[in-house]
């Protein structure tokens, strides 16, 4: 069967949300993937940040056969080991440690909606606090909950009203302090906007967003779905601005490809959801849990924390030598970057960079976003290089 064939039997078997790929992938080891026609491409998108430990990683391949051999699902009357090792885990690597408690869903769209609903029982004295703020231009997911905390009005427009009570803030200090007052449940944002283009937060404005919500009695909820789990060169972004937030929203990265999302709560957030609030089905079944719990061992096992400040370093560093101009900015700290461009042409970047083997992706005509896997090296940032020069002088 033919690439045409296949895109002719996907665009009738699929809703018209599917955008047909130009590429049908049938395996993957460590940094790379092959397509049907035995085609390699060097992967530095990662499934959007979520193959952290690359493709077929052992210690995932393991977990994953070891407790599907076992206990895949057993409903939430039960409990499991992974599923407290996980937990715990993330208690102490989100630094909400003692007082942090956990819930599980089954991507970040669901971490959101938990967030969403943790926002709504802040209800303060008589319910006064009937606001909840996100910022313009943000990306929390499509479910309706989550895609009323989105700030992307294309994406929001034919499904409107959404959820009530969300206003969406422009990302500056003025807009910040202008917006929060004692009627504001939460404020929720990412701590780099990934599907933005890698848009980092203005200095200063997320120690501003923690003061402020502290001040006023507002959750500040952050979601790390994209930037979490090692991805910036810390396990979580808001770690490298030195705040402790109230709830931290997880997916994407965290078990490897898994699909698995966890909010976490700290201090007096944690109690705010009592007993029949919230639960899930799959939520936190052992086999996403042991997935998960593979997962962040091996990111700590390997120090890939560190890799991926180090590689990040290096990967702009190599970004920068290729001396393109059409290349204005790098964004996004560690292995998540965005590389803004002088020209609308990023499509057209990342799909010359395709035809060479080379997976990166274009969250909009003059962004570039690359978030590899945690585990790249040298060699893997050599042939990025050349690719990515290639590519660059293609669309240019
Ligand atoms: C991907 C993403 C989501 C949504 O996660 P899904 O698993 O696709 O539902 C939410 N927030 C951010 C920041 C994301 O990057």
């Amino acid at each position: 069967m033919t690439l045409d064939d296949w895109r002719d039997r996907l665009g009738d078997a699929f809703m018209q949300t599917l955008v047909i790929p130009k590429v049908m992938l049938e395996r993957g080891d460590g940094c790379h993937v092959w397509d049907i026609d035995g085609k390699r491409y060097l992967d530095f998108l990662a499934g959007i940040a979520v193959n952290s430990l690359g493709h077929a990683h052992p210690a995932l391949v393991e977990a994953v056969s070891r407790q599907s051999a076992s206990l895949v699902h057993v409903s939430n009357y039960f409990a499991t080991p992974p599923l407290l090792e996980l937990a715990e885990r993330l208690r102490r690597l989100t630094g909400a440690g003692d007082g942090g408690r956990v819930i599980f869903g089954n991507s970040g769209a669901e971490a959101i909606e938990a967030a969403l609903k943790l926002a709504k029982l802040n209800k303060g004295p008589h319910g006064r606090r009937h606001r909840i703020l996100a910022l313009a231009n943000s990306f929390h997911g499509r479910t309706v909950g989550a895609l009323s905390l989105t700030g992307k009005p294309v994406l929001r427009a034919d499904f409107e009203p959404l959820v009530p009570g969300v206003e969406h803030i422009d990302t500056t200090l003025e807009a910040l302090e202008h917006a929060i007052d004692d009627h504001v449940a939460a404020l929720v944002l990412e701590v780099i906007k990934g599907e933005a283009g890698v848009i980092d937060l203005p200095e200063g404005f997320l120690r501003r967003a923690r003061e402020l919500t502290e001040r006023h009695g507002a959750l500040l909820i952050v979601d790390e779905i994209q930037t979490g789990v090692g991805r910036t060169g810390e396990w979580f972004a808001y770690q490298r601005e030195g705040i402790v937030p109230d709830a931290v929203a997880i997916a994407k990265g965290i078990a490897g490809g898994v699909p698995i999302g966890a909010l976490v709560t700290f201090g007096w957030a944690s109690d705010l959801f009592k007993a029949g609030q919230h639960g899930s089905t799959f939520g936190g079944n052992p086999l996403a849990t042991a997935a998960a719990n593979a997962v962040l061992g091996e990111i700590e096992r390997a120090g890939l924390v560190e890799n991926a400040a180090r590689r990040g370093a290096e990967l702009r560093e190599r970004i920068a030598a290729i001396g393109s101009p059409l290349v204005t900015e790098l964004r996004g700290a560690g292995l998540l970057v965005g590389v803004g461009l002088a020209e609308p042409v990023a499509s057209a970047v990342a799909a010359a960079a395709l035809d060479d083997g080379l997976i990166i992706n274009a969250p909009n005509e003059t962004s570039i976003r690359l978030a590899p896997p945690l585990i790249i090296g040298d060699a893997e940032l050599d042939e990025f290089e050349g690719k990515f020069r290639t590519a660059l002088e293609k669309a240019a």
